[in-house]
């Protein structure tokens, strides 16, 4: 079986904090959880059948009586690479086909770590594409389309929209970066797409078919927003649109003084930045980049086991912190 470094490592988790009156630990924590777990989804929770690298289950047959989605249907139980039984849940279901999986041992840890901190699934996809995903937890918040979105139990808060719609007056509007990339992707691309018209995205085919994207990040920047590739995926960002700006203002309502953070692409930069302790996989965008720091660490394994090891170290951070376990304190 492989490990995870420890997240404790580089952690940057402040000595003293004051939430409260109790006092465990090193930190000190008040009437709410300590810790909020700002958690990409696409390569770093959930997966699709290629990025899994691990056996999935088998669709039933188009038509057959099975083909309901159900648990038990969704199950599949196969010899991993480890040579242990890895059992693949179906978390997402896209015109009637399985679209992304996680391990059931995920699905486990995040419940769990939902259960000790504030668990936030902070996500590019737009409102839609967000709601077709089903990791079993009911969260109070989740942030979509960037930080376009901050739902508040599954719904978007207004007051949130007010806030980026006056935060992107500076940068060009949708339309403009819709034509660069429509001209972009003339002749190579599936899919061009303004996202909930906050921000566009290009699907190709292949990832290969994807030119350089050297010109088209220098007109994109001069409107300010940002390019990122994500394997056959490449987003035009505002530069105001952040998942983290959306996660401060969670923090902020939630009164959580401690943020742990895992994302697997340049989009998930600035969550990690702030964050107090950090976990990267070793897969998606920012592997491929190297891309680390102090306080951030990586997974063993790529794929769905990082999923769980990420879950893992961020729960092992949350416990050697000192947790708040429905009002009372638990010392680590
Ligand atoms: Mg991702």
């Amino acid at each position: 079986m492989s490990t995870v470094e420890p997240v404790a490592a580089g952690s940057r988790l402040p000595g003293s904090v004051t939430v409260g009156s109790a006092t465990v630990g090193s930190a000190t924590v008040g009437a709410g959880p300590l810790h909020l777990a700002a958690l990409d989804l696409d390569k770093t929770l959930i997966f699709s059948a290629r990025s899994l690298l691990l056996p999935i289950p088998v669709a039933p047959a188009e038509g057959s009586s099975a083909a309901v989605s159900s648990a038990e249907d969704s199950l599949a139980s196969a010899a991993g690479a480890a040579g242990a039984a890895v059992v693949v849940r179906e978390v997402e279901r896209y015109n009637g086909a399985p679209q992304s999986y996680a391990t059931a041992r995920e699905l486990e840890l995040l419940a769990e770590l939902d259960r000790v901190a504030v668990v936030v699934p902070v996500t590019t996809r737009t409102l839609a594409q967000y709601r077709r995903v089903d990791l079993g937890i009911r969260p109070r918040y989740a942030i979509a389309a960037n930080g376009g979105h901050l739902l508040v139990d599954g719904e978007p808060d207004p007051a949130w929209a007010a806030t980026v719609a006056a935060d992107l007056t500076g940068c060009a509007p949708p339309a403009t970066m819709l034509g660069l990339a429509e001209r972009f992707a003339a002749g190579w691309a599936r899919t061009v797409r303004a996202a909930d018209d906050l921000f566009v995205y290009v699907v190709a085919h292949d990832r290969l078919d994807i030119p350089d994207l050297a010109a088209l990040t220098v007109q994109v920047e001069a409107g300010g927003w940002s390019v990122s590739q994500q394997g056959r995926k490449v987003y035009l960002v505002p530069t105001a649109l952040t998942k983290q700006r959306a996660v401060d203002e969670v923090r902020r309502r939630t009164g959580t003084r401690v943020q742990l953070a895992a994302g697997d692409s340049v989009l998930d930069i600035p969550m990690l930045l702030a964050a107090d302790a950090a976990v990267r996989p070793a897969h998606g965008e920012l592997h491929e980049l190297a891309w680390t720091a102090p306080h951030v660490t990586i997974t063993a394994d790529a794929g769905g086991r990082a999923g769980e090891q990420l879950l893992s170290a961020l729960l092992a951070q949350v416990r050697a912190d000192g947790r708040w376990d429905g009002g009372a304190v638990v010392p680590a």
